[in-house]
């Protein structure tokens, strides 16, 4: 079958934060742009909205002086691109000609030519692929687990902690040498003898104090549930009241953890205390609001081979 062909002055690939905005400036200017943006797929990585959508806390975006979650901030940008009269399409661009003009994309179903294209196809996380990865509740990514060592390092969940980078390349040195500014410790885990990164960046790395490194293992799986409390977590206090004090809050971590451990449901579906449904073939989590999240790992600590 023929597929159908559409003809555009503006097309733009991505409805991450640059392509949204590229889609407010072109529609404000009456170019009627159309967006084009993989569908959710967790094989492939790709959520409508981009990285901001796996991420919870965005601190550093300016306009919000108390912080916004990421995928409440994509849903701003998607209202005010879609309030100009921005048009959205939900495909992949599986080939793109820019030989010649109008340029020539195709998705599966369609063929579309554009006079001009705005590529913002952005980028996505790395990902160790092991349990414990995965989004919270089945997993530990965005609470505790992150793949991004600038956005989520000064946080305050990340502070004066030991850190773990996994990786030996410069991605991994700059990453763990950016987290020492606030981390206690950094352990960089490497699964060989030595490092791939750049003389200059092992030179940074093996200089600072902060970091440690671990050589020759392999990380297999991330598992949180264990709290420490009292003199086994304190090398430097060690008193009944600091115990005690610890005693609560690791009480606290562990009921809040236990919270959103899923129950299993007679149908296969499994259930946490908080209302979210976890599909039969643990694929999708969906919220008590209907939303579907998916339930594939998205975060790794900071990766970079
Ligand atoms: C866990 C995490 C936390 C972060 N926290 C912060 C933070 O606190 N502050 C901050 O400033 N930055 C943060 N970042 C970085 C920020 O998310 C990125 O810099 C930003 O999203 C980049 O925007 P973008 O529009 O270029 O691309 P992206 O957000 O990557 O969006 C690209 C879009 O293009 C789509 N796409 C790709 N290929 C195709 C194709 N062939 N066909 C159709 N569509 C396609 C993708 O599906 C995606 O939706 C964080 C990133 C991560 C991963």
């Amino acid at each position: 079958m023929a597929k159908e062909e559409l003809r555009r002055q503006v097309v733009i690939i991505g409805s991450g934060p640059a392509g949204l905005t590229a889609g407010i400036y072109t529609a404000r200017a009456n170019l009627n742009p159309l967006l084009i943006d993989a569908p959710a797929d967790t094989e492939k990585q790709t959520t409508p909205g981009g990285q901001l959508m796996i991420t919870t806390d965005v601190e550093n975006y300016p306009g919000f002086s108390e912080g916004i979650q990421g995928p409440d901030l994509m849903v701003e940008f998607r209202k005010q691109a879609e309030r100009f009269g921005t048009e959205f399409l939900e495909e992949w661009i599986t080939k793109v000609d820019l030989q010649q003009r109008p340029f020539t994309l195709h998705t599966d179903h369609k063929v579309i030519k554009a006079d001009t294209l705005i590529i913002a196809s952005g980028a996505s996380a790395k990902w160790l692929g092991i349990p414990g990865e995965a989004k919270t509740p089945h997993g530990f990514g965005g609470n505790g687990v992150s793949a991004c060592a600038t956005c989520d390092g000064p946080l305050p969940a990340f502070r004066n902690k030991h850190l773990v980078v996994v990786g030996g390349g410069d991605t991994a040195m700059e990453e763990a040498t950016f987290l020492t500014r606030y981390a206690k410790r950094v352990f960089v885990v490497h699964r060989r003898d030595k490092l791939r990164a750049s003389k200059i960046m092992q030179d940074k790395a093996f200089h600072n104090d902060k970091i440690e490194f671990i050589w020759n293992t392999d990380v297999t799986a991330i598992i949180g549930s264990v709290f420490a409390c009292g003199d086994v977590q304190d090398s430097v206090y060690r008193q009944a009241v600091t115990a005690a004090g610890t005693g609560c809050m690791a009480a606290i971590d562990a009921e809040r953890f236990m919270d959103h451990l899923p129950i299993e449901l007679p149908s296969g579906e499994e259930v946490t205390i908080e209302g979210e449904h976890i599909t039969p073939d643990h694929k999708f989590i969906i919220t008590p609001e209907g939303e579907v999240i998916s339930n594939e790992p998205e975060t790794v600590l900071s990766e970079s081979e």
